[in-house]
């Protein structure tokens, strides 16, 4: 069975996640069990808080269902405006217009440790942004006016109460 999404709000979500500095299986598998995490919940991103291990790790979904494997990293440029609708696996069934850059250049190490750079425009780079700052602790509502916020937050208290009443 694919691992849990855990929803929001949680403090592992907004936590930063630390470094990886390990390089092998555990890693491997960490990937492994995203991807399908991912796969099954019909996501094109997800990041390693996402399923509870606060690790610097991500997948970053393009247009044609393959995905990028981020691990440690780091935006090194940004330009431009644009807004467009996200959503969260972790906020389900809400979406909202969210303003972030329109292109940004990103470092980042694969699942062997290799250094690479990548530039980003559009929705791919929406995609990398929402990723990076689960990464840094922060989750996609936290750009919405405080209204909404709250608002979604209300509707996730509804919606967590819930799922546990199905649980028990
Ligand atoms: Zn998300």
């Amino acid at each position: 069975m694919a691992r849990e999404i855990v929803l929001w709000p949680h403090k592992v979500l907004n936590s930063a996640t630390k470094p990886v500095t390990e390089f092998g299986p555990p890693l491997e598998k960490l990937l492994a069990e995203m991807a399908e995490a991912m796969q099954e919940a019909k996501g094109i991103g997800i990041a390693a808080n996402q399923v509870g291990e606060s690790l610097r790790v991500a997948l970053v979904g393009r247009e044609d269902g393959t995905f990028f494997e981020i691990v440690n990293p780091q935006i090194l440029e940004r330009s431009g405006k644009v807004t467009l609708e996200e959503g969260c696996l972790s906020i389900p069934n809400e979406w909202e217009k969210v303003p972030r850059n329109e292109k940004v250049k990103v470092r980042y190490q694969d699942r062997t440790g290799q250094w690479h750079e990548v530039e980003a425009e559009g929705k791919l780079a929406h995609v990398f942004q929402h990723e990076i700052d689960h990464l840094d602790g922060q989750v996609f509502v936290e750009h919405l006016s405080s209204l909404k916020r709250s608002l979604i937050q209300e509707r996730m208290k509804k919606l967590q109460k819930a799922l546990k009443r199905q649980k028990d």
